[in-house]
């Protein structure tokens, strides 16, 4: 078995046989270097291009720490716009189509509140959404995160270049202190680095370069 194949991860053989069956068949180099991190729980700061799998690198950790038969929140997925969050919530479900009775959700902007959050009160596993959305939530009480236990940035660079730094620091204040955080960005300024200083606990952080 060679070192990066997805079967070289403790990964359950539903989401094994589901990644072959969407012909991912090795895993990308930031997969291959964050996966065996996040899988054992650590936080982690990876950042690559675009196109280098990192949607597929968090999907796995999420989906291997879930716990279906908990029915609550227990992931949550930060993105910088509605498309780009459409777009996990989509990846997702198709990464975790062999597992029965999950729920996604996306909380975007966009569409009226009311509803969300009726919707929320029936429950979900996974959240993904935007900042503004995710904020409006947490401080009308319609969403809890005190189950949370990943917490995932995406596009992180560009979610600070959008200005949305109150409305994760919101995000956090809400999460429990004893929770995964990991962080996916295609670059890493200064600002990432200093966001991860205080909302991450001793992360490890993978570069994988421009061109492999
Ligand atoms: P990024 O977020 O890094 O820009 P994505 O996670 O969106 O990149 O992945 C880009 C594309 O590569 C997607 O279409 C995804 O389905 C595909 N992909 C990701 N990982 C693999 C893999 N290990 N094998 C085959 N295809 C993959
Ligand atoms: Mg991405």
């Amino acid at each position: 078995m060679s070192e990066s194949s997805f079967a070289s991860l403790p990964l359950s053989q539903s989401l094994l046989t589901n990644l072959a069956s969407l012909r991912y068949e090795k895993m990308t180099e930031i997969q291959a270097q964050s996966l065996p991190l996040i899988l054992k729980g650590e936080d982690v700061i990876a950042q690559g291009k675009t196109g280098s799998g990192k949607t597929a690198a968090f999907t796995l950790g999420i989906l291997h720490h879930l716990k279906v038969k908990q029915f609550r929140i227990q992931s949550l997925v930060v993105c910088p716009t509605r498309e780009l969050a459409d777009q996990v919530a989509s990846d997702i479900r198709t990464l975790a189509r062999s597992i029965h009775n999950i729920k996604v959700m996306t909380l975007c902007g966009g569409t009226p509140l009311s509803p969300q959050a009726a919707s929320l009160e029936h429950g979900a596993h996974i959240i993904v959404g935007t900042p503004g959305r995710l904020q409006d939530h947490l401080k009308r009480g319609s969403l809890s995160l005190q189950h949370l236990s990943v917490l995932v940035l995406d596009e992180a660079d560009r979610m600070l270049e959008m200005g949305f730094q109150d409305e994760i620091d919101t995000i956090i204040e809400h999460s429990p202190a004893q929770r995964q955080t990991l962080l996916f960005s295609a670059t890493y300024p200064d600002q990432i680095q200093k966001i991860a200083q205080r909302i991450m606990n001793a992360p490890k952080q993978i570069t994988v370069a421009a061109t492999h």
